[in-house]
């Protein structure tokens, strides 16, 4: 016979913490405390299967849990010397939901259940208090009537003010049982009117209205909606806990309260806690009174007039205390306890792996590493890599209100406040000036960079994780929303519209690029701060990963920031970030726009100079760490001239005329650019460029080995590579430019040419490629682009209803397509390593800061991952966790 229920209690327990799936957080750590031992008030579960069986079998019960259930209760009667529905000895019982993961949203407790108008009395006589027996029925009453029967609870509160005013009482305390039982009959005139129908009097049919309510949570809209937002499958469903009552609301010797073995915010380790005397569960969460510190130096911390748990009920406490001891050392990590203290007898309703924040975390991790209760490499395991995000950005306070305005995609995390500006030489101006302000764009294309700099952060209203926005705001560590595509902008009339308000140039907003968030005003800030533990961990995790990590960095800021945060090297600089700075972009638009060989190498003339100090400075930042260099990459269309006022600028620079350039620009145009004359494309047609790129390159290697005294090894790279002989044509060039600069400086510079990996054909390719490419960079945006032949820049406005679907797993621009691009980096890799056995591998798409994608990375062998300076932190953590064969666990 099929088993569907698993009773605990008494020192025993049939279920244990290893049978979470089957019931439950709640229900697998209520068996594993009675198997400690420990006072828990005896109970059954009723498993997850059960759920699953309702939904597949149209919300129907298997056939022997009827009896099962009553098998259940009948055992725990004879362990608290009660019987259920009888008359003068009822038990009374608690039915909980309780899923794998804890979930809000779904029906949490009923209290009390089992009372009606004739155990009301029963109760009453036993306990000696007639009032203490009518406040449990009333509670009762509006906690089942609340969630079972869906009369909600301001029905009740309306009853009960109105009785209050009229009694001129201030507290629910100032009640007497007369009061209540006045109450209980309009209570259940309450539901009656509502319903149609009596407020049940049959305990049994109340216990089964209170498991169908638990069951039927689990598909109720708000349930959904989080599973959706925390990927966890409805096919997991969640149990029922029936457990006997035990009561807080008996009297001055009784209480209730939750505790964390350690500091939930801070991670200090000392119990934290709230409790309030004569009290049941719901009165600490609603908020009614206010709950008493738990121990004395937190009463005394708090400045509060109310005694202590410690003080109050010293016997209960001493009982927590060694209980908190026994569960830390038995869980191996903090503990989020729920209790009730029975007329001095302390007992144990719920623990469970407590929620921290990022430092508490970081705290708690290194802390029970050194106390010897976990080893290190557990405490790299125990940090989840994302959450360091919250440590390394500035964060809105968390105790700040929050206006929401709209929500758009957390492009790039931390949080940014300023006045609203529209353009990006708006945003440059207002630096100059010392205002902070926010960019607001419809999106952001190169000719931002300077406005992006100059902003504390960028909101845009279109793009994905991988748009422009997204990408250069990651790389400098700016806050970035984009995608918000509820928010109306005008540029003529320099307004923003969003939910029916409209803002003005030089409106206060703030966003959360941890959220998406986009809020009205200026709200207030929380600087980061890298405590001892931080930097402990991190070393732990650098000692256990296999892969390097990486940056993607671009300027001396980024090479600073990126060695700040402990990348070993730089996987990618982008040159074309330097085209825009300045002046420079006039000698770019120079060199695009001349249509011979001789216009060109005479704009370029005039950019070599400031590549090569360019280089120079990152080469003599890195200190002797590999540095990646990328021949330039976008289309040229991107560095077209678009204004009459650009033109006439080129125009003056080349003498030549605005409407010659303006034919040219023309010519230049491309409908689908990110397709097209780009990558080592342009190399080919315009080697001159490649040229003058790789001479900058190995100038400036020579001219910072010099100054540092360490010989720098350029790796130059090669951008959007689909043959061989187009990658040879290149490193033919690069190579020539090495030895000729060896000659004139006399400086041999050691040096590799290593290709771009982002086309499928070159990954098909990869043997032959090999032959000639000295190391693989993954472009994985590129790749995902071309192998799901979804733009990077459009994709947000569909990808949406994919995910939510369930037809892809994950945003494939921030999580790695492990079966499809994946499949094709494995076969890159593989044709690589054929020809090439010690051929250098690594990553530089965005996917090279994302934690699944990393734990990817360390699958298919590569070497490194490189990624945002910012993320680098987070990329050395999930290095280590892939290198430990961190099983993801979704359960807590
Ligand atoms: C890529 O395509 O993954 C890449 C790193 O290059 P970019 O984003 O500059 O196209
Ligand atoms: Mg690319």
């Amino acid at each position: 016979m099929a088993k569907w229920v698993y009773t605990f209690g008494d020192g025993k327990a049939e279920g244990d913490a290893g049978m979470k799936n089957l019931l439950g957080g709640k229900g697998a750590n209520l068996a594993e405390m009675s198997n400690l031992g420990l006072p828990v008030p005896p109970g059954f579960t009723i498993s997850t299967d059960v759920c699953t069986h309702y939904y597949a079998h149209e919300r129907t019960y298997p056939e022997e849990l009827k009896g099962q259930v009553e098998t259940a209760l009948a055992h725990v009667g004879k362990l608290t010397g009660r019987v259920f529905g009888d008359a003068a000895n009822p038990l009374l019982v608690s039915v909980r939901s309780g899923a794998r993961a804890s979930m809000p949203g779904m029906m949490d407790t009923v209290l009390n259940l089992g009372l009606n108008d004739e155990t009301v009395e029963a109760l009453a006589k036993q306990a000696g208090d007639r009032r203490f027996a009518l406040d449990s029925y009333r509670r009762f009453i509006t906690m089942y009537s609340d969630v079972v029967l869906e009369v909600g609870h301001h029905h009740f509160e309306d009853i009960l003010e109105e009785h209050k005013e009229r009694k001129n009482y201030q507290l629910d305390t100032d009640l007497t049982a007369d009061d209540w039982a006045q109450l209980i009959v309009k209570y259940k005139a309450a539901v009656k009117r509502e319903l149609g129908k009596d407020f049940p009097q049959d305990p049994k049919e109340q216990l089964w209205g209170a498991i169908g309510a638990v069951f039927g949570s689990w598909m109720n809209a708000r349930a959904i909606k989080y599973r959706e937002l925390n990927d966890i499958p409805a096919s997991w469903g969640t149990a029922v806990n029936v457990q006997a009552m035990v009561f807080g609301n008996l009297g001055e010797t009784s209480a209730t309260g939750v505790a964390f073995t350690r500091n939930p915010s801070t991670g200090a380790k000392e119990l934290y806690g709230e409790f309030l005397i004569n009290a049941q569960g719901e009165d600490v969460v609603a908020g009614i009174r206010t709950p008493q510190d738990i121990t004395e130096a937190a009463k005394i911390a708090a400045g509060s007039d109310k005694p202590s748990m410690e003080k109050a009920m010293p016997e209960a406490y001493a009982e927590l205390v060694r209980i908190y001891g026994a569960l830390e050392k038995h869980y191996r990590d903090m503990q989020d306890m729920e209790f009730t203290v029975e007329s001095g007898k302390l007992w144990m309703l719920q623990t469970r792996n407590g929620k921290r924040t990022t430092k508490a975390a970081l705290r708690i991790a290194v802390d029970l590493a050194s106390e010897g209760l976990i080893s290190r490499a557990e405490a790299v395991q125990r940090i989840e890599p994302a959450s360091l995000d919250q440590l390394l950005h500035p964060t809105i306070d968390p105790k700040a209100p929050r206006t929401i305005i709209a929500t758009g995609l957390p492009a790039s995390p931390g949080a940014a406040a300023g006045a609203i500006v529209f353009s990006s030489d708006e945003a440059e101006e207002a630096k100059k000036q010392g205002r902070k302000v926010i960019l607001v764009r419809v999106e952001t294309s190169p000719e931002d960079i300077h406005g992006m700099h100059a902003a504390e952060g960028i909101l845009t209203t279109r793009g994905g994780m991988t748009s422009h926005a997204a990408v250069v705001a990651r790389g400098m560590g700016k806050p970035c929303v984009s995608g918000a595509g509820s928010i109306r902008v005008d540029y003529a009339k320099q307004t923003l519209t969003a939910m029916g308000k409209t803002l003005n140039k030089g409106d206060a907003i703030t966003i959360d690029g941890g959220t998406g968030q986009v809020l009205l005003g200026e709200a207030p800030m929380q600087e980061p701060e890298l405590s001892g533990e931080f930097a402990q961990l991190m070393e732990w995790a650098d000692g256990a990963r296999r892969m390097k990590v990486r940056a993607n960095a671009d300027t001396p800021l980024d090479a600073a920031t990126a060695r700040k945060f402990g990348a070993e090297g730089i996987g990618l600089c982008r040159t074309e970030h330097m085209f825009f700075e300045g002046d420079r972009i006039v000698a770019v638009r120079e060199m695009i726009l001349s249509d011979d060989e001789k216009g060109r190498r005479a704009a370029l003339a005039k950019l070599l100079p400031m590549q090569r100090s360019d280089f120079a400075k990152l080469f003599e930042i890195m200190h002797g760490l590999p540095v990646t260099i990328r021949l330039l990459d976008p289309p040229l269309h991107e560095f077209l001239p678009h204004t009459d006022a650009e033109i006439a600028e080129v125009s003056k620079a080349m003498g030549a005329s605005p409407e010659k350039l303006k034919a040219r620009a023309h010519e230049l145009h491309e409908f689908n650019p990110m397709l097209g004359f780009r990558g080592c494309r342009l190399a080919i047609a315009y080697p001159e460029i490649a040229e003058m790129q790789a001479r900058a390159i190995f100038e400036a290697a020579v001219e910072a080995a010099k100054k540092t005294g360490e010989p720098v090894v350029p790796e130059v790279m090669v951008p959007l590579v689909m043959t061989k002989p187009e990658f040879d044509l290149v490193k033919d060039r690069i190579d020539a430019m090495a030895a000729a600069v060896a000659k004139e400086t006399g400086a041999k510079v050691e040096y590799q040419v290593g290709t771009m990996i982002e086309l499928p054909r070159a990954c098909l390719m990869a043997g032959e490629i090999a032959q000639s490419a000295e190391f693989f960079s993954f472009g994985t945006n590129d790749l995902t682009q071309t192998t799901l032949g979804i733009s990077r820049d459009d994709a947000a406005s569909f990808l949406g209803p994919y995910t939510a679907k369930g037809i892809i797993p994950a945003d494939p621009f921030v999580t790695i397509d492990q079966e499809g691009v994946g499949a094709l980096v494995k076969l890159a890799v593989k044709g690589g390593q054929a020809t090439r056995p010690k051929i250098k591998l690594g990553i530089c798409g965005e996917h090279g800061g994302d934690p699944a994608s990393i734990v990817f990375c360390e699958s298919a062998g590569l070497d490194y991952v490189s990624c945002s300076p910012y993320r680098a932190p987070i990329a050395r953590l999930s290095a280590a966790q892939a290198a430990l064969g961190k099983l993801k666990e979704k359960d807590a």
